[in-house]
């Protein structure tokens, strides 16, 4: 019904998280109404996600080998908070009480699928955490069951190290995303964060 090239990107929209093949339908009319300019800004800003990659560091997005808190020297490296996503750094940046570094995990340990754990960056977080002399773990994963198993996990290879491995307090309501916690409450999370034992 329409030329190939609508098609290809209507099905490439559908395959997007969270969008029907209606709402695809939807989006690339919307994208051929566009002059032409506005269209090619699109693709441009498109492509350029291939020239990012992950920090060699903490795994956050970079456009250079470490990412923009892993080169800022006044960031203190004894200590790391530990993230499911790149997006939950963004909350925790915004209370301003957090001064160390990152590491991002790149999700959770998930009951179902046992085998993902191999695609997390835990294996890496333990390496810097003997090598840099990083003396704090803050484990900020989401309050789901499985941010709480992944956290357990986490526990249980970190304080053989000799770290002190700590989490966000408890006022984080339980399934609710870092990502839409609001300031205050994080901050209160973060500063009255619990020993992990
Ligand atoms: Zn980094």
């Amino acid at each position: 019904m329409f030329p190939a090239p609508f098609k290809k990107l209507i099905d490439t929209f559908s395959a997007l998280p969270g969008i029907g093949p209606k709402m695809a339908e939807r989006l690339v009319l919307y994208l051929f109404k566009q002059d032409e300019r506005s269209v090619q800004d699109f693709a441009r800003a498109l492509e350029a996600l291939s020239t990012l990659s992950r920090c060699t560091q903490c795994f956050n997005i970079t456009d250079r080998e470490l990412c923009v808190f892993c080169r800022d020297a006044r960031r203190d490296g004894t200590q790391l908070c530990v993230v499911e996503e790149p997006l939950d750094l963004i909350p925790i940046e915004r209370t301003g009480t957090f001064h160390g570094l990152y590491h991002v995990l790149g999700g959770v340990l998930s009951p179902d699928a046992r085998t993902r754990g191999e695609t997390l960056t835990i294996a890496p977080l333990l390496e810097r955490v003997k090598r840099n002399n990083v003396k704090e773990v803050i484990i900020a994963t989401n309050p789901t069951t499985d941010g709480d198993a992944t956290l357990l996990y986490l526990k249980s290879k970190l304080l053989p190290l000799g770290v002190r491995v700590t989490r966000l307090a408890r006022g984080l309501t339980t399934g609710a995303d870092i990502e839409y916690a609001d300031d205050l409450t994080l901050r209160s999370a973060l500063t009255h964060r619990e020993e992990l034992t």
